[in-house]
């Protein structure tokens, strides 16, 4: 490394000394060297004589005019080129090459296959040209590409055609113009031969938008499900939200190298192909139901997001927590809202409140930052739109929706903050938000402890409330929070006892502001069991010393499906950490018989939504359990997992033999109802495969060979990896040899493999980097195999030989020259060694140490590792 990358701190915010109101943009496209013209309108805004400092990296200079004359007085450092001595406003011209073949780190201008394409965000602007690259300068963009019409038949950039036309030697030209001025960071180009499903929608004031789905060429029997959820995502914005789409044409562009998820650049949308094709034989219910939330969540980025942009990118969750939040409402509506809300929820528990547990540990504002691209974290994303839905909780609806009109009124087309948005969530609704505004900058998850008493003769019952915060990575002070927390008291029968207090009626979402609170609740006729944090209305542990009585209680009487599968997972966890424990000291696994039964009588529920039964009968990840330890042992956990699926299969198998055939369906279709009998289909399955063997290896076996989709076929495969039946390396080669050319698909076989519970597994890895259809160079294949390792295999990567950690070392030392936004993602298993027993925080802390010597270490990786060391 040069010089050690510097941190930026959210509290030295200066408004920029010049801003570029237009941009005029020709790219003479060509995949080694492309040469870029920026013709820019500068004003100043600071003081005269400020110098202007443009960000650029691995920019190669060919010319600087100001006003159309050639210019002198500049310099050029690491990352900037700074020109002096200019005047109150301007025309610059920068011409400069750039090389997109040799851009294996996916940012910038850069090759997917044979097409070329951009990603900017955060700061990828920068390495296309010269520029203001943050969100506070908003340009008007017009953007010529010229290319060979042959290789590139189709050249696309935000905003509207204006104009095209033919050169010499096979050339041709398109030029666009986006009306609406936006940073960098949302600008798009891309260039390639395509097939294109057309679609048109007619928004609710009568204007036809032209929508176009770019895919490879014979993709196009996999595009129509991403046309169906946008139409679907401008219908729901406009219903729930009021807001209409403003251009008059709509693209998506589906490419197979990609660093993350999609792109929202305005007009032109960018997205992995993992969220865009799909069709039965190919892709799972999952990936239908993702492809519908990542569709809409970067739809609705054009008011969020887009329309109204960030400040800074400390200001990242203003965009995202919001965005994430309407995607989950989106898919809530149009599904069923208790699933989402349950896997919602398993996300935060397993994951994000690991990484608050982390180094890398940060409020969903963050206040320091080395690289950017390390903050598109789950705490910004998934906390960030848990902190908006306790906004909706505490202001309802309508107030909500005040909130986000006077939002837009007050910043359309400009760039906010987080705090512009509680203002006028706040002013809007006259809620005070004061103290609900410290969850943007305190880190951590809070530990919110519930005691409760109850007092037969009085008929009064009271809940003692109390929240602590323990401290994080780099902030050691914490203070009560604004928690909303959501309640019900049950009777015996199950009825709902009404909350209140001398006669007068008591919200169930009680305000919890202090460390410690107590509320008293009186004509409560019956001892209540209490259901405690509904709706998981905070992001918060929650402690109550649960009787196993009242949780089989709840997981049959609760009102609302989501109650009922938190009281599963409570139930579930303290037999889980009890085994933990026998397991730590060679006890076999102990269930108490009405443990299995509860899970039972969940199977014979005939009323059940069958998607509700799946999740309460789908065990906790691994990761999910280690979140209920301090220290994590993931030898003893994988025992307890695989333990228990082994004892509720047997205990339950005729149950679920029978729930096995009852839900056979003649045709596969995308739909809830359909989505929901194969869920809860294939979790019987998955039981089975761990019953009796024969019958295990009979259904598995069938099932894989049967089945007409990917949902049912890879759930049988899935089985045979996961309860290591025989047939397992058969059916793995069967697929491989059905489905190797197929990227996607075969990214769901990598999967398998490197989160199998063999022993052999990592040495079948390693084999695996060398299957013909992985590739380094692929993100999607890194993650598959490497990723799914190392993030998804804890008792193969935290072996207690180090040999999980040595193979990271090894990965990641590629990597981190390759694409270093793929190895910062890899590397954070990796980073959590103060989770782990002394023995293993050791081989840990060598193997970082290992790679901080790295020649070129990323700035991505330099900071992750530090924190870790330090
Ligand atoms: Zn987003």
């Amino acid at each position: 490394m040069t010089q050690q990358p510097q941190a930026k701190y959210r509290h030295d915010y200066r408004a920029p000394d010049y801003t570029i109101t237009d941009i005029d943009l020709t790219f003479d496209l060509d995949a080694t060297k492309t040469l870029v013209t920026a013709i820019s309108q500068i004003t100043r805004q600071g003081a005269a004589g400020a110098p202007l400092r443009l960000d650029g990296e691995d920019l190669t200079l060919v010319s600087i005019d100001v006003n159309g004359a050639a210019w002198e007085d500049y310099r050029q450092e690491e990352g900037a080129l700074i020109i002096e001595s200019l005047p109150e406003a301007f025309t610059l011209t920068i011409v400069n090459e750039i090389s997109p073949a040799t851009n294996t780190a996916l940012e910038g201008l850069y090759l997917s296959g044979d097409a070329l394409c951009t990603q900017c965000e955060a700061e990828g602007f920068r390495h296309i040209t010269w520029y203001l690259d943050r969100p506070d300068v908003l340009a008007r963009f017009t953007t010529k590409i010229i290319a060979d019409k042959s290789k590139y038949p189709f050249l696309l950039s935000n905003g509207n055609r204006i104009a095209e036309g033919e050169l010499d030697n096979g050339r041709h030209w398109v030029q666009w113009q986006d009306p609406f001025p936006k940073p960098c960071y949302l600008f798009a180009l891309v260039a390639g031969d395509f097939d294109v499903l057309r679609d048109t929608f007619k928004t609710r004031s009568g204007r036809d938008v032209a929508l176009e789905l770019f895919v490879d060429r014979g993709n196009l029997d996999r595009a129509s499900w991403a046309m169906t959820s946008l139409k679907a995502s401008m219908k729901w914005d406009e219903t729930r939200f009021g807001l209409e789409y403003d251009l008059d044409i709509y693209m998506i562009v589906a490419v197979d190298f990609f660093n993350m998820g999609a792109m929202e650049n305005k007009g032109l949308n960018v997205f992995n192909s993992k969220y865009v094709l799909a069709r039965a034989e190919t892709a799972t219910d999952k990936d239908y139901l993702d492809i519908e939330r990542v569709i809409g969540h970067e739809y609705f980025h054009n008011w969020t997001g887009n329309r109204v942009t960030c400040r800074d990118w400390f200001q990242l969750s203003l965009k995202e927590g919001l965005t994430v939040f309407r995607d989950q409402e989106f898919s809530s509506d149009l599904g069923s809202r208790a699933v989402n809300r349950i896997q919602n929820v398993r996300t935060m528990r397993a994951a994000q409140f690991a990484e608050d547990a982390s180094p890398m540990a940060h409020p969903i504002r963050p206040d320091k930052v080395i690289e950017m691209n390390n903050f598109y974290t789950l705490t910004v994303y998934e906390k960030g739109s848990e902190v908006i839905r306790m906004l909706h909780t505490l202001l309802g609806e309508e107030n909500f929706q005040k909130g986000m009109q006077l939002y837009f009124e007050r910043h359309d087309g400009s760039a906010a903050t987080c705090d512009d948005f509680v203002q006028a969530m706040e002013d809007a609704s006259n809620v005070d938000l004061s103290h609900f505004r410290r969850w943007y900058s305190q880190a951590g998850t809070p530990v919110v402890t519930v005691r409760d008493d109850y007092d037969p003769e009085t008929e009064l019952y009271t809940l003692t409330i109390s929240q602590h915060t323990p401290p994080t990575a780099e902030q050691q002070e914490k203070h009560p929070l604004h928690i909303p927390f959501d309640i019900e008291l049950y009777d015996n029968e199950g009825k709902v006892i009404p909350l209140q207090k001398n006669g007068h009626p008591i919200h169930h979402v009680l305000n919890v502001t202090q460390a410690e609170q107590t509320f008293v609740f009186d004509n409560v006729y019956f001892q209540p069991v209490p259901s405690l944090l509904r709706e998981f209305s905070a992001p918060v542990k929650l402690e109550y010393k649960w009787s196993d009585q009242q949780l089989t209680f709840l997981m049959r009487h609760a009102r609302n499906d989501f109650s009922r599968w938190d009281a599963a997972q409570s139930l579930l966890a303290t037999y889980i950490k009890l085994n933990v424990n026998r397991s730590q000291q060679g006890q076999p696994l102990s269930l108490p018989l009405h443990v299995a039964d509860a899970f039972r009588a969940i199977l014979l529920d005939e009323k059940i939504d069958p998607a509700l039964a799946a999740e309460i009968l789908t065990l906790p990840s691994q990761n999910e359990i280690a979140e209920l330890f301090q220290k994590i042992d993931p030898q003893a956990i994988a025992a307890v997992h695989e333990a228990l699926t082994r004892t509720l299969a047997n205990e339950l198998a005729d149950e679920f033999l029978a729930v096995y055939n009852a839900n056979k369906l003649d045709a596969y279709r995308v739909e809830h109802a359909d989505i929901g009998k194969r869920a809860l289909r294939n979790t019987c399955l998955r039981y089975l495969a761990f019953g009796e063997k024969k019958l295990a290896e009979q259904l598995v076996r069938n099932q894989f060979e049967s089945a007409d989709n990917m949902t049912d076929s890879i759930a049988a495969l899935a089985s045979s990896v996961a309860a290591q039946l025989p047939c397992r390396a058969e059916l793995l080669a069967e697929f491989d040899e059905k489905w190797h050319q197929d990227g996607l698909v075969m990214d769901k076989w990598f999967v398998l493999q490197a989160t199998s519970p063999a022993a052999d597994t990592l040495s079948k890895v390693r084999e695996l980097l060398n299957h013909r259809s992985f590739s380094m160079g692929n993100p999607n294949r890194v993650r598959s195999l490497i990723g799914a390792f190392a993030a998804g295999n804890p008792a193969a990567f935290h072996a207690l030989d180090g040999s999980g950690y040595q193979f990271m070392v090894e990965m990641l030392s590629e990597l981190n020259h390759r694409n270093p936004q793929v190895a910062s993602r890899l590397i954070e298993p990796l980073i959590r060694l103060k989770r782990y027993d002394a023995k293993r925080q050791e081989m840990m802390r060598a193997a970082l140490e290992q790679l901080k010597g790295l020649e070129n270490l990323s700035g991505d990786l330099f900071e992750k590792i530090s924190k870790a060391l330090a």
